[in-house]
C-alpha cells in the first residue's frame, strides 16, 4: 500500500488533513483576494490610458503638436531618472527634508520630525 494512504487513514493524519483544508481555504481566499486586486489596478489603468488619450488628443488640437514632439517629450523625461527603461523613477525617489535634512518617505509632502514642507513635484508618488 501506498506509505501516504496509510499516513492519511490513522486518526492522527486525520487531524492533519482537516489542518490542511483550512490552509488551502485560507490560501485560496488570499488568492481570491488578490486577483480581484488585479483586476480592479487593471480597470483603473485602462481609465488612466482613455483619460491621456483624451488630454492628448485635446492638447494636440490647441496646440499643434505632433505625435513626434510627445514621443520626444516621453523619451527626454524617461531620461530624467538616468535610465532609458520606460520609467521615471525621479518621482518615487526618497528625498531629504530641507530643514533637518531626515529622509521623507514618498508620498508625504511634509517633514514627519519637523514639520517642514517638501518640495515636491506633483507627481510624486509611492514606488512599487
Ligand atoms: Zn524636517
Amino acid at each position: 500500500m501506498d506509505p501516504l494512504l496509510i499516513r492519511l487513514e490513522t486518526p492522527d493524519s486525520q487531524m492533519q488533513s482537516s489542518t490542511v483544508r483550512q490552509e488551502y481555504s485560507r490560501i485560496s481566499e488570499k488568492s481570491d483576494d488578490a486577483s480581484l486586486q488585479v483586476t480592479r489596478l487593471r480597470e483603473d489603468l485602462e481609465r488612466l490610458y482613455l483619460i491621456t488619450q483624451a488630454l492628448w488628443q485635446m492638447v494636440k488640437t490647441a496646440t499643434g503638436a505632433t505625435d513626434e514632439q510627445l514621443q520626444e517629450k516621453i523619451r527626454q523625461i524617461d531620461v530624467e531618472d538616468g535610465r532609458s527603461d520606460g520609467k521615471n523613477t525621479e518621482v518615487t525617489r526618497p528625498i531629504d527634508c530641507p530643514v533637518c535634512h531626515r529622509r521623507i518617505l514618498s508620498g508625504q509632502t511634509f517633514c514627519l520630525y519637523c514639520g517642514a514642507e517638501a518640495e515636491t513635484s506633483p507627481f510624486r508618488h509611492h514606488g512599487h
